[in-house]
């Protein structure tokens, strides 16, 4: 195990741990010691991340549970806190997309696309929030996406998730600030995940997207994941309310071409 200067000790509740960036992060964090809990959907998924994350020498726990369901989430609380026997940090990872293109707006699937990716992480802060608020050097980070900065024309519902993620999260730094509870957004750009891999089977689609991107290449979930951690430990003490882009470029060329609708 590395043991890292500034990571507290405290659990860290990971949803989405079942895979991609969730997954990474759960594993980076139980790399500087931080016992985990994944929530996931796929509860297979998520009990072999506990699994990988226990080899490392932390306390890990599993759990299947439907973000999108209020009850399960404040059902899951009390289970998650006794086993990891703290809980000082969030990752809200758990996320999904629907595509409306050609139509202007994914109407049918509008709803469960803002409960998963943003409703939820506000829920889950607010059943932790006393127990956040107990353990010095508490902190929250939520998965947003370069789509919650730029706007993309084919995923609707997943742009206004995200934007909203980004204003939930400025919104909690200014509410918890005082408490000592820091939240923060991580703003990936393409990463090699199973959500994005399956838009990218056509020859040749990975390498046109790759050459959207300055750095011209995808990242791997580690690279976002080391960037959580990072945000997640003491190191990063005075930063709260930030929206950090990990996109190897993509927003600072000025945004993103789509391969759909050039
Ligand atoms: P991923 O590999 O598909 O992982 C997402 C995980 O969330 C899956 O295990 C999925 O379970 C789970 N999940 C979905 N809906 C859920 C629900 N209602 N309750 C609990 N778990 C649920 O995707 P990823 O790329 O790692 O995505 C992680 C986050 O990063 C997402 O918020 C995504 O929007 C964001 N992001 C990804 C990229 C990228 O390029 N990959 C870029 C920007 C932002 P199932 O597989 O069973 O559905």
């Amino acid at each position: 195990m590395t043991e890292r200067l500034g990571s507290p000790s405290t659990g860290v509740v990971v949803t989405g741990g079942a895979s991609g960036i969730g997954r990474a992060c759960a594993v980076a964090l139980a790399e500087v010691g931080r016992p985990v809990a994944i929530w996931d959907l796929d509860g297979d998924g998520a009990a072999a991340t506990a699994q990988q994350c226990a080899e490392l020498g932390v306390k890990s726990h599993a759990a299947a549970v439907d973000v999108s369901e209020r009850d399960r989430i404040e059902n899951e609380a009390e289970p998650t806190l006794t086993a990891l026997g703290s809980v000082g940090g969030i990752v809200h990872a758990a996320g999904m997309a629907r595509r409306a293109f050609p139509a202007v707006m994914d109407v049918d699937t509008w709803d469960v696309v803002l409960e998963v990716n943003l409703r939820a992480h506000g829920l889950i802060v607010s059943v932790f929030v006393e127990e956040l608020q107990r353990n010095p050097g508490s902190a929250v980070v939520g998965i947003a996406s370069i789509e919650g900065l730029i706007g993309h024309g084919a995923v609707p519902s997943y742009t206004a998730s995200k934007h909203g993620l980004i204003g939930l999260t400025r919104a909690f730094a200014h509410r918890l600030g005082r408490s000592g509870v820091r939240a923060n957004a991580v703003c990936p750009g393409y990463i090699a995940t199973p959500m994005l891999l399956p838009t990218l089977t056509e020859p040749g689609s990975r390498e046109r997207l790759e050459q959207t991107v300055p750095m011209g290449r995808l990242a791997e979930p580690e690279e976002v994941a080391r960037v959580v951690r990072f945000l997640l430990s003491d190191e990063a003490s005075y930063v709260t309310g930030a929206a950090i882009v990990v996109d190897g470029g993509v927003t600072a060329a000025g945004g993103q071409q789509l391969p759909e609708l050039t």
